[in-house]
């Protein structure tokens, strides 16, 4: 292990802490609050924040997220260090990477795509997006190709969210028909449409569909692990069109391979 190391590694972490901490308090108070216990609401003080301690009041003890994300961020941001990704530059993938972090965390624990990191997205999106795009022809046809991706990458996943609503109505008139309580389960987030916009920004025309794609294999991918699990536990029959499926995280997998690795 080399001595420069500890940049990225330092990085990460503290891209790591971030990503904690917006995922923390922007679900639950919709701004850059002070973190507090979640289980006693108590605020904790920054220091005991930052270095991972159990509440004082309650005792209650960090997640595990709060230790996995760190370590996760630390071990890619290194990666990103010693391989540098051509076309983004390594400033923007660490960038980029961190806000992938926040929409992932956020999403498979809330199941929300929230309306400020939908904004912050727009500008991080449209930034990347031009910056690809007009190392060959200029920056008017790098901002061109950028939003030309994100209206693209709205407009498709718009027609999903519409086909979701279809079967979301369906289904409820079986559950309604079987004698079962409605949920209010979305087959498609509306939050979604926005995240791909955001991320059609950044992967710009036509490689939004090209991420969009590699998207719903994910999800795909993730679908079939779910039903594995859930014939494992031999709840199919009643658990396969309930489940929660995280389009918002697998749309981001999509658009994180297309924008590192293709
Ligand atoms: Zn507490």
């Amino acid at each position: 292990m080399q001595f420069t190391w500890l940049v990225p590694i330092f990085l990460g972490w503290l891209a790591g802490w971030l990503v904690n901490y917006l995922a923390d308090v922007l679900p639950l108070t919709r701004r850059l609050s002070q973190p507090a216990c979640l289980h006693c609401q108590t605020p904790f003080a920054w220091s005991d924040y930052l270095t991972l301690r159990a509440c004082r009041t309650c005792g209650t003890r960090r997640s595990l997220r709060a230790w996995i994300v760190p370590i996760l961020a630390a071990a890619s941001f290194l990666y990103l260090w010693l391989f540098p990704r051509p076309g983004l530059g390594l400033p923007l993938s660490l960038i980029v990477l961190t806000y992938f972090g926040v929409i992932i965390v956020i999403d498979l624990e809330h199941r929300l795509i929230l309306f400020p990191t939908v904004i912050a997205g727009a500008v991080l999106g449209l930034i990347t997006g031009t910056y690809l795009f007009s190392k060959q022809d200029g920056i008017l046809a790098g901002l061109f190709t950028s939003v030309l991706g994100g209206v693209a990458g709205f407009a498709i996943m718009f027609l999903f969210y519409k086909l979701g609503e279809a079967v979301a109505r369906y289904r409820a008139r079986r559950m309604r028909a079987a004698g079962q309580a409605e949920d209010d389960e979305e087959a498609l987030g509306g939050g979604d449409v926005y995240l791909s916009g955001v991320l059609g920004l950044m992967l710009g025309w036509p490689n939004v569909i090209l991420g969009i794609t590699a998207g719903a294999l994910a999800g795909g991918a993730m679908g079939l692990l779910a039903i594995a699990a859930y014939l494992i536990q031999r709840r199919y029959a009643e658990n396969s069109l309930m489940t929660f499926m995280p389009y918002g995280p697998a749309l981001v997998l999509g658009a994180f391979y297309i924008l590192y690795f293709f």
